[in-house]
């Protein structure tokens, strides 16, 4: 696995999705990706993933900045807004049809569930490729997707080690535009770690299970791939991941060095009692020193990657 910018720089991103204000999961997420920039005097990049509008909250992103500045977590360079990005998406997607890699698909997610649950027992969402030879409505507006092969993709997480997915076995033919015509993440997050020039992802384990596809996705587009570091996640006491959805509150900004500090004992650090009233930019500045070096294989416990939203 190579690492990106022919400089040799290490870049890092934190790419949240303005569906809320940040809780204290995606304050984990955004820490530990900056840590590992910052230990290596690499540079620390901001992306607003604001690709899904019927799922954002107004005012999200200004809070999520805020959020970040008042942690002390300062980014480099100007913001990435996905937003802006639709012409770009929209001509990748056109090429990888033109080259026979993408193809139109009007099932909805009720008739692929049936159809999965008719041919394997299990309702799942996998795209089995019903329309690769035609569209299966032809008066329908049509999502887009990637013909994906049966192949095991391996990559070297830096946290989880070993990882290893037959693609196809998992989500099929994803989505890289759906049927609303919105563009999918997946698409969007691996088109814009290369523009960007990522060379190292750093983000929770909800997202282990997308990456094979990511990385095959960038394969196909002829693009490097970056490193992968995948955090261990917050889980609410029920075990499942903290999030909008499971109750996270949003963040109480009167207490940052408190929740910092608590970020930090989550991810390992043991930072002292005393230190939990230290000011942001203290805590950080030590935190960084302390940060363990992952880049030799050694990783830290790791907890189990949950199942994730592929369609
Ligand atoms: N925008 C995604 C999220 O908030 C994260 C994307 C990523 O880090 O790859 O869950
Ligand atoms: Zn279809």
């Amino acid at each position: 696995m190579s690492s990106g910018a022919d400089t040799g720089q290490y870049r890092g991103r934190f790419a949240p999705s303005p569906t809320g204000p940040l809780h204290f999961g995606s304050l984990v997420a955004a820490v530990g990706s900056f840590l590992q920039a910052r230990s290596v005097q690499g540079e620390w990049l901001v992306r607003i993933e604001d690709i899904d509008p019927p799922r954002e909250q107004p005012g999200a992103t200004a809070q999520i900045l805020a959020a970040l500045e008042s942690f002390g977590l300062e980014w480099d360079g100007a913001l990435l807004y996905q937003s802006s990005r639709y012409d770009t998406y929209r001509s990748v997607v056109s090429d990888l049809i033109r080259q026979g890699n993408a193809y139109p698909c009007t099932c909805t997610r009720s008739e692929i569930r049936a159809h999965n649950l008719r041919h394997t027992g299990s309702a799942s969402t996998r795209y089995p490729g019903i329309c690769r030879e035609g569209v299966s409505h032809p008066g329908r507006r049509p999502a887009i997707r990637l013909n994906v092969p049966s192949v095991a993709i391996q990559f070297e997480d830096r946290e989880v080690g070993s990882y290893c997915q037959n693609i196809a076995e998992v989500g099929g033919d994803f989505a890289l535009r759906r049927r609303d015509d919105l563009y999918a993440y997946q698409l969007a997050v691996v088109v814009d770690d290369a523009e960007q020039e990522i060379t190292e992802v750093v983000r929770g384990q909800d997202l282990l299970e997308l990456t094979p596809g990511q990385i095959y996705l960038q394969q196909v587009l002829g693009l490097t791939t970056p490193d992968y570091l995948h955090l261990p996640l917050v889980k609410t006491p029920a075990g499942e991941k903290l999030s909008k959805q499971t109750g996270a509150l949003p963040l109480d900004l009167a207490r940052t060095p408190e929740l910092l500090h608590s970020a930090l004992a989550f991810l390992h650090l043991s930072p002292e009692a005393e230190q939990r009233h230290a000011a942001v930019t203290e805590q950080l500045s030590w935190a960084i020193d302390k940060w363990p070096d992952r880049s030799c294989g050694s990783t830290m416990e790791s907890a189990s990657g949950g199942a994730s939203a592929l369609e």
